[in-house]
């Protein structure tokens, strides 16, 4: 991915100009550490890490492995022509990879192994270590927090619901009861559907594009979950599906992380806040999801919490933790 400069702005904009007046041979230090504020094409140098810790593990290694969803467009979705995942899921794994490594996101993508993860299996592959973090529109929740970590949020969506396009007997959730809905196993749209529409005829499987699937051929009338993930479905469908827009619960999506590792924890949040800081995280969004017309919303207030179950947010009937962050509005 081309990453621009313009984006450099405040703090990073008065070093890049500090920088160029000073000349870059007087002021190496400037180019290695301003987030690629510099004046050349100086490669960001790899930090070193107390001995130790997950991220000075992780650089010794060379690697890391990070789960991602393969079937959602705009988040992780592989590309089988070039035989790569793609999405703003995925480019966040890259800065946080190339705050572990040096450099910029695409030299980072070489240290990062791309492992599919479903929604039912996220926890279970971070406890099992199968994954050293999943990224992949993983709502920040209480019951979670029971068993693994989250540094974020990174983004705040809405559980939203997605029906044919000719359908206009769906306005709201309520409107689920007595029908055949669709949502995934293991996921707080699958509780959230529950909790709000408790009559709802439920289908569930493993991923959401075997849901649209099955709205396709009409086992099923609706399809819920986050707005952003119906998004990227309604765009791949040409036509044949539209979002209800009516959204019923916030689903802030971390980076989840083996429960107990405060300190990969702390570097997360410091590298979620550098990339929202100096315009990565913007530019990462524009290049995914703002493509399938979303709008680029304020990045969200990291939640730094310090106990199991502490979340500052309240936790809703589906363990949903609530927010205060702007959300995109498909
Ligand atoms: N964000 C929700 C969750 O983490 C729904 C999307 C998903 O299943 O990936 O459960």
């Amino acid at each position: 991915m081309k990453r621009s400069r313009w984006l450099l702005a405040g703090p990073a904009l008065a070093l890049a100009l500090l920088a160029g007046a000073c000349g870059d041979d007087q002021n190496p230090a400037l180019d290695n550490g301003g987030g690629g504020a510099t004046t050349t094409e100086a490669k960001k140098a790899a930090p070193k890490f107390d001995a130790g810790t997950t991220m000075d593990t992780l650089q010794k290694k060379g690697s890391i492995v990070v789960g991602v969803k393969f079937d959602q467009p705009g988040f992780g979705q592989n590309n089988p022509t070039t035989g790569k995942v793609e999405g703003f899921d995925v480019e966040i794994a890259k800065l946080i990879a190339a705050g572990i490594f040096g450099g910029d996101a695409d030299d980072a993508e070489s240290k990062i192994q791309f492992k599919e993860s479903v929604s039912k299996n996220r926890e279970p592959f971070i406890q099992n270590g199968e994954v050293d973090l999943v990224i992949a529109t993983y709502t920040i929740n209480d019951t979670r927090k029971q068993v693994v970590d989250f540094a974020g949020p990174y983004f705040v969506a809405e559980q939203d619901i997605m029906v044919k396009k000719d359908d206009n007997t769906i306005k709201s959730v309520n409107d689920l009861n007595g029908k055949k809905v669709c949502t995934a196993k293991g996921s707080t749209s699958e509780k959230n559907l529950r909790a709000k529409a408790a009559n709802a005829d439920v289908t569930l499987f493993d991923t959401y594009s075997q849901c649209a699937e099955a709205l396709t051929d009409g086992r099923v009338v609706a399809v819920t979950t986050d707005n952003t993930i119906l998004a990227g479905l309604v765009q791949a469908s040409n036509g044949a599906f539209k979002l209800v827009k009516a959204p019923f619960s916030d689903e802030p999506y971390g980076i989840g992380l083996k429960k107990g590792d405060d300190a990969f924890r702390d570097f997360l949040n410091d590298r979620l806040e550098e990339i929202f800081d100096n315009g990565e995280w913007a530019e990462a969004f524009e290049e995914t999801l703002g493509k399938i017309g979303l709008d680029t919303p304020e990045p969200p207030k990291i939640d730094r919490y310090t106990s199991a179950g502490g979340a500052t947010g309240t936790t809703g009937a589906g363990g949903s933790a609530t927010t205060t962050s702007t959300t995109a509005k498909p």
